[in-house]
This record gives C-alpha cells, structure tokens and sequence, in this order.
C-alpha cells in the first residue's frame, strides 16, 4: 500500500479509510452479531496453530487480506463479550456509543500531556473529571484525572496518600529524597476481600505487601467497623502508623460494599487518608433505586472507578478523582517541552502533571458520549436492570436442587456450586467444579468464572449485559449440568 493510502489527510487516504472501516464493522458484525456461543471451545495448543505464518513476513499481504485472516483466527475465537451467556469477569458487552466514541478518538489521537497535542480533549476532559466529582458528591475543589483503569487509580490514590502523610508526619519529601528511615511502619488498611491492587501498590510505593494491614469482613463481606476499631487499636500498641484506609465498593467476588460512611468517621477521627475503590461498583452512583448502597463516598479522599466495567465503555477507561485538587501537587513536575512553568501563569491546563502517564488516550471521550447521548436516566436503567437479573439469577440457582447459593447480591456477581449429590465433601466440590468449569471452556456454550471461597472451589457469574434474560442463565446452569455429566463420566474426577 502506498503512503497515501495509509494515512488520512489525502483524497486516496480518506477513500482506503471508508472502505477498510466498512470492511472493519462487517468483521465485527459477523463475528459478534449473533448469538452463537459465547466461545468456539478451542483449545490454546489449536490456537496457536492458527499463527504458524510468519509475524513479520517479507512483504505484506495487504490490508483486506490481514482483516479476513484477524476475523477468521482472532474474532472467532475471541470470547464474545456481547453474548450473554458470557458472564465470567467484569469484562462487559461495550456499548455501541462506546465504540464509536472509541472510533473517533483514535482517529483523532489526540494526546493528554500536553494541551497543544490535544486542545480541545484537555477541555473536555476536565469538564467530565468535573460532571465526575458531581456525580460523587465531592466539594468544589476536587479533580481527578483518566486512568487506565483501578490499577493506575489505587496506585496513584496510594501514592498520593503516602507523600503527603510523609510529609506532614515525618517531615521528608519522598518525590526529592525517597522513603524516610521510619516508612517500615507505614501501614495501609482495607478489607480482607478488597482487591489485590492494594497489595500490588504497596509493592510498587516501596512499602512491601505486608504493609497492607486487612480486616476481617462481616456475613455479607463488608468490611466490619468494630474490627476496624480493633485493628487500629492493636497498631497502635505496636507502633506502626496506618495512614489510609481503603473501603472498597465492589468486591471482586461478591460484589460486596463496605460501609462507606462508617469507615469516613474512622478516618476522620484518626486522620486517615480514605480512599474509595469503586472500580467496580461506581456505576451505581447513576442509579435511583442502587445509588443509597454508596452513602459516605462523597467523603472520600480520593476515588477510583471504572468505566470498562459497569458503564459498558470498551476497555480501557477509568478515572481517578481527589477531594482537594492540591494533593496532585504531591506527584507534579514540570518537563519543559510539555508544560514549562510559565504555562501555569498564563492558565493553559496541564494534565500530565496529574497522571502517571505520558502520552494518554483521549479516554473521557466514551463515557462523554455514553453520559450525552443516554442522560443519566438511560444509563441508571441499564445498571438497575442488570442488577435486577443478578437477583432473579440468585433466586434460580438457590430454588435448584443441584446448585448452592453462596451469597446474597449486591451488585450483580452470584457466586455458587454445582452440588448434584448431598453429602459431598469439600476436595469432592472442588474438583467436581474446577473440572466443570474446565469443560464449559471447552464446550463454549457459557462463559462462567471460577473462585474460591473458604476454600472450596466456586462458580461465579458476573451478569453484565442488560439484554441478558433469566432464560440465558438457565441455559447456563443446563450447560453446567451438561457439562457436569460429561465430567462424571470421565475416571479422573471421582464423583
Ligand atoms: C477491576 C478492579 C480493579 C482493577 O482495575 P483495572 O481496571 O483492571 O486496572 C481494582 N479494584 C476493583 C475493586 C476492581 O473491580
């Protein structure tokens, strides 16, 4: 292909554009538009087959060529997120404007560090950053900034909260001169089912996992305040300094909610950084009848939540907002070429001195199109809805005689096993539903997750798709069973 036909900004370029992106949405239309099975079933050994030609080849083949060749050994054997019998992670269905936001921000590629690569994204940016922090009841002098998601927002909550407290009780500026001699102390406090990023950050700040102090949940996996009293206090008889506290809305497993105002107090009194991770359960904040589970995030020091999961935006999309704005002063620098100092004085918005990235995807553009083309009303019905299955699911599998029910929902996780004879004991369990979940990847009619709770091996959905019925999750529990049978009818698993 020449030159012209590989860029946009020619007459042949912007021809190649109309017709390869033609070619594009047919591929998707073709691989995801109908509701086959959410996975064709084949086996990694099979997949990697498909890719024996060479990578870099010589000479090109073209681009229809390589689009047929994606379509046929990429798309269809891809899990197909729209389907919904695929209900495994909190990997969503996107939704159509996301994908043509998606469209126009790559084209345009526009990006975020520095306001002459991205004028009018840097604005629009910070409006939604703005809409956020409304969205979420923080005060008027709250920022944020586009993230790729929890990771990079508990990451940079964490590492926010450390220098500042670092600064204000140890009295050393960890951005110039690195951790102080008493950061062994430093302790990080979340619950027990809080997500592992936690963990993961404190590795990455210098503080070492086991700074991350958990604490024990109650029956419906919140974290429980009396125990947060109790940890505390026994911190203090061993002199280790907590300086945040983690309340997580939206546990991996369970969907869970901690109690959000309770632990605000805690911090309050203790002066605590708190930090919310909402990457999971933010959406609810949109809804009506769900938004009260929230009570107490607009008290938080820092926030993160997610838009490639419960606001169906195509991965990868989420934010990172903080109460008071200054905070980002504890991360920020100037690099002359991007934002020198004299940019501040003349007020032109420098974004990446908020982030830990560089170079950034104009990323606020999917939920700016979600938000306007759907007002707040559209996308609240589509959470409502599909927290709506998460109960009806819950309320099938406990009425069925060969499935346990491990929980009541919060959010729309339902996490269960497949129990065909009483009297099973726990290693049976497992191995009965790690095999079943191995087989269902193999036959591809439901696309279900896998976890442990108290130890014995689970099975999860994680309803995401807001056309999903309960007819579909029947279909998956009959596909278990299926699946259930073909696996005790092999010698391996003694049932
Ligand atoms: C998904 C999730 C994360 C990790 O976020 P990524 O977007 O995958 O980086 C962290 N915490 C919670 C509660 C999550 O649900």
């Amino acid at each position: 292909m020449s030159a012209e036909e590989l860029f946009l900004g020619t007459d042949r370029g912007g021809a190649t554009y109309r017709e390869a992106m033609g070619g594009a949405v047919e591929a998707v239309l073709s691989a995801f538009a109908d509701c086959g099975d959410p996975y064709s079933g084949t086996s990694p050994d099979a997949l990697a087959a498909q890719f024996d030609d060479p990578v870099v080849p010589e000479d090109g083949q073209g681009l229809d060529a390589t689009v047929d060749e994606v379509a046929e050994h990429v798309l269809a054997h891809s899990v197909d997120t729209s389907n919904p019998r695929c209900a495994a992670h909190l990997q969503c269905p996107p939704m159509i404007p996301g994908l043509v936001a998606e469209t126009l921000l790559t084209a345009a590629n526009q990006s975020l560090d520095s306001f002459d690569q991205a004028p009018a994204a840097t604005v629009l940016e910070e409006r939604v950053v703005d809409a956020l922090c409304g969205l979420f009841d923080l005060p008027a002098d709250a920022d944020g900034v586009f993230t790729s998601g929890g990771t990079q927002s508990n990451f940079q909550a964490l590492l926010l909260a450390r220098d500042r407290y670092c600064d204000r009780h140890l009295g050393q500026n960890v951005q110039a001169n690195g951790l102080p001699s008493g950061a062994g102390s430093l302790r990080i406090l979340c619950s027990e089912e809080a997500h592992f990023t936690g963990e993961q950050a404190a590795h990455y700040l210098g503080l070492g996992e086991r700074a991350v102090v958990t604490v024990p949940t109650d029956d419906d996996r919140r974290m429980d305040p009396d125990a947060l009293d109790a940890t505390l206090a026994e911190l203090e008889t061993r002199d280790a300094e907590p300086f945040a506290l983690v309340g997580t809305a939206g546990t991996t497993d369970f969907g869970s909610v901690d109690p959000l105002g309770a632990l605000a107090e805690r911090a309050d009194e203790r002066g605590l950084w708190f930090h919310v991770d909402a990457a999971y359960g933010g959406a609810l904040a949109l809804s009506g009848e769900y938004g009260h589970i929230l009570d107490g995030i607009g008290r938080a020091d820092s926030i993160a939540v997610d838009f490639h999961k419960l606001f169906y935006q195509p991965i990868s999309c989420g934010a990172f907002l903080l109460r008071d704005g200054d905070d980002f002063g504890w991360m920020a620098r100037n690099a002359e070429y991007l934002n020198p100092e004299e940019h501040a004085e003349i007020g032109v918005p420098n974004l990446v001195a908020k982030s830990v990235q560089t170079t950034r995807r104009f990323d606020a553009l999917k939920p700016y199109v979600a938000f306007r083309a759907l007002g707040r009303t559209g996308l609240a019905k589509l959470v409502d809805r599909t927290l709506e299955l998460a109960d009806e699911a819950a309320t099938l599998v406990d009425a069925a005689e060969d499935f346990e029910l491990l929980h009541d929902p919060t959010l729309n996780a339902v996490v269960f096993r497949y129990l065909p004879h009483d009297g099973m004991d726990g290693g049976t369990v497992s191995r009965l539903n790690a095999a079943v979940r191995r087989e269902l990847l193999r036959d591809g009619r439901a696309v279900v997750a896998r976890t442990e709770v108290e130890g014995v091996t689970s099975l999860k959905f994680t309803l995401l798709n807001p056309t999903a019925t309960l007819d579909d999750v029947a279909a998956m529990l009959d596909a278990i069973r299926d699946c259930g049978a073909t696996v005790a009818g092999q010698r391996e698993v003694a049932v």
